[in-house]
């Protein structure tokens, strides 16, 4: 997808902040426009700045209702200053199948070569730069961003733009005098203002240099999907699954039980792969496979397939919430749906996809991308589900909100990156859901 940044202090966000992502979307065909509140503005040191919640809530609240806009922060949880190449080179590595522009007004452009490694910028980040108020000249705008591309190499392109004299000052002062700021900033933000006391005389600000550059966690994109696995997440089948092949192999070494954890989550021709790898081209894995096979046949025959502790209860709250709730899963349809019809968990799903609707398994985002496409719902609008290392790199790769309930193995750091966040069981993530959902 083609997404632009627009970052800020937003302190508070205001019309023109939104107007960015309106003209620039419309201007140059953007798909999404992502909204990073700056964590500590280096170059805003020495002044105050209103603690980062509450400018996460206001532009939470500025963006309300805006299908392409979302609210992005990394910039939030990192520690320290906020740099703008470091927020580029992360969002690049986090999502490397988006192409993003940088969205700024001509003060930045102004100021560019005083920012840190403007090269790192532009080799990440097409600049989008706006006029800004009344008296911008925009032959200087093209000079200075003609010197800027000899200068740093990468794309700069000027944007025109409606010449709003609106400016967070602006919006400050106002609020202090107690003068009327509606045609300034969406209601909703102006309101969160008042109510917290954000710009009267004695606000409770923090000093920049104290401004907290943690995550508050509830700054997740909105979404209106929610994309489960099914193996080790609605169902406790991994465990069983290594039970029963370690029981057909008679046993156990410690090659084996590595290799059987490398296939949790994979399609079976990529276990096939895996364990031929891992053990050995003559090893017998068909004749494991079926063993294994009989062995989950029986056992759901007799109705004793295991079911996670609060997957029924965590289907049943979010279809009742009006979520689209899709299974993306790596095992093949024929054992997924009586899975699932055994586990009574069917009815809540409007798409199943299974192994072989797609035509890479995880880790590759395919199987999510379709469950996705089925429920008519954008990538980003879904949160996914995963107890497995796969499932998450696959999700991740999709460009959905992975939510990580781990199963058998603990998430190493990488996972743990990924990850939008990390709950012990089903409950804690329908809790999650709770707070950071609809
Ligand atoms: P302050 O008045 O506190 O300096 P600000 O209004 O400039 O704040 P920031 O959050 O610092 O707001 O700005 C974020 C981005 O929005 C910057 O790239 C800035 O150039 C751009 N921007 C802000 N207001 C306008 C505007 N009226 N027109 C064009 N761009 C704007």
């Amino acid at each position: 997808m083609k997404i632009g940044l627009v970052g800020g202090t937003f302190d508070p966000i205001h019309r023109g902040h939104v107007l960015l992502g309106v003209v620039a979307r419309q201007q140059f065909d953007l798909d999404e426009i992502w909204f990073l509140p700056a964590g500590q503005p280096y170059f805003k040191e020495g002044k105050k700045v209103s603690p980062a919640q509450d400018r996460l809530a206001m532009t939470k609240r500025a963006l309300d209702g805006l299908a392409w806009a979302r609210v992005c922060d990394i910039e939030l949880r990192r520690e320290g200053r906020t740099y703008t190449c470091e927020t580029v080179e992360e969002l690049r590595a986090r999502y490397p199948q988006h192409e993003f522009s940088f969205i700024f007004g001509a003060d930045c452009l102004d100021q560019l070569d005083s920012w840190r490694s403007p090269e790192r910028i532009l080799a990440g980040a097409r600049i989008l730069a706006a006029g800004r108020g009344s008296g911008t000249d925009y032959d200087a705008m093209e000079r200075k961003a003609a010197a800027l591309m000899m200068r740093f190499g990468g794309q700069i392109r000027v944007m025109p733009f409606p010449a709003l004299d609106v400016s967070s000052t602006l919006v400050r002062e106002r609020m202090r005098e107690g003068l009327d700021v509606s045609d300034l900033l969406p209601e909703a933000v102006a309101a969160y203002a008042e109510r917290q006391g954000l710009y009267r005389e004695e606000a409770p600000q923090e000093p920049a240099a104290d401004a907290p550059a943690t995550g508050t966690g509830d700054a997740i994109p909105p979404f209106t999907a929610v994309v489960f696995d099914m193996d080790g997440t609605l169902l406790d089948t991994e465990k069983l699954f290594i039970d029963a092949w370690e029981e057909a192999e008679g046993c156990v070494t410690p090659e084996l039980e590595e290799a059987l954890y490398a296939i949790i989550g994979v399609t079976r021709e990529r276990s096939e792969e895996i364990i031929y790898e891992r053990l050995g081209a003559d090893y017998p894995y068909e004749e494991r496979r079926i063993a294994v096979d009989e062995m989950f046949r029986r056992t759901r025959e007799n109705g004793a397939l295991p079911v996670k502790a609060g997957a029924a209860e965590i289907l049943r709250t979010l279809w009742r919430k009006g979520y689209r709730l899709a299974l993306a899963s790596s095992t093949e349809r024929e054992l997924v749906i009586p899975e699932l019809e055994a586990a009574g968990l069917l009815p809540y799903f409007d798409a199943v996809i299974c192994g072989g609707d797609a035509a890479r398994g995880k880790p590759a985002p395919d199987i999510f991308l379709k469950a996705a496409e089925a429920l008519g719902t954008a990538p980003g609008r879904c949160l996914a589900v995963e107890d497995s290392r796969n499932g998450i790199l696959s999700a991740h790769a999709a460009g959905m909100i992975p939510l990580m309930v781990p199963d058998l193995l603990p998430p190493d750091e990488e996972i743990a990156a990924l990850a939008a966040d990390i709950c012990p069981d089903l409950p804690a993530a329908q809790t999650w859901i709770a707070l950071h959902g609809k």
